[in-house]
């Protein structure tokens, strides 16, 4: 195969990218880049040889122990169960959050294979020893997957949490009401709090 060839097919590996797509890019680097496109090429090698998951909240990283988990200013009362490091810097980049994280990579979803080892629940047990937080957010997904799996991991953990809660449901900022489904309006109402 020659090379413009399987580079159009590697491209392929990403997310939406079909046939026509990737030739564009290819061809694009070609025509107009070369230098971004060493840049990539040479960016990928290292980052997908390099990046490893944390030691502690297995999030991506290149180090042992990630730049959060290192953080000495983060509040260690606050442990944050996410789903994926896509989250993780939604959260980080919305701010308001200054506790931990643990990053399960997924669900739980035993007719794909996921169960508690997959997700490294293990891990997360171990972790919560170490940290001793005194709060637990599992802000796994609204689905019935993402809430199967923070119900599994309320069985899981001792009671040396003081609390445990799961991130509220709601009605979108901005949006209204007569236009919520069903099930957002569920969970918008059982997560609703005091506010006088
Ligand atoms: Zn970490």
């Amino acid at each position: 195969m020659a090379l413009i060839d399987e580079l159009v097919k590697a491209f392929q590996v990403l997310p939406g990218v079909g046939q026509k797509t990737s030739q564009r890019m290819v061809l694009h680097l070609l025509q107009r880049n070369r230098n971004g496109g060493a840049n990539l090429g040479d960016l990928l090698v290292r980052t997908m040889s390099n990046v490893r998951k944390c030691s502690k909240c297995q999030n991506f990283t290149e180090d042992p122990i990630c730049r959060i988990c290192s953080d000495a200013n983060r509040d260690g009362a606050l442990l944050c169960v996410v789903e994926s490091a896509a989250d993780v810097l939604a959260f980080e980049q919305a701010g308001g959050y200054n506790g931990f994280y643990f990053v399960l990579h997924g669900r739980l979803s035993p007719l794909d294979g996921v169960g508690p080892d997959e997700l490294g629940l293990d891990e997360l047990v171990r972790r919560i020893k170490e940290l001793r937080p005194k709060e637990l957010v599992l802000a796994t997904n609204p689905t019935v997957e993402g809430e199967a799996t923070a119900h599994y991991i309320t069985q899981i953990i001792d009671d040396s949490i003081e609390k445990v809660s799961r991130i509220a449901h709601g009605v979108p900022l901005g949006s209204e009401i007569e236009y919520a489904d069903g099930g957002t309006l569920t969970h918008a109402l059982q997560g609703r709090r005091t506010i006088s």
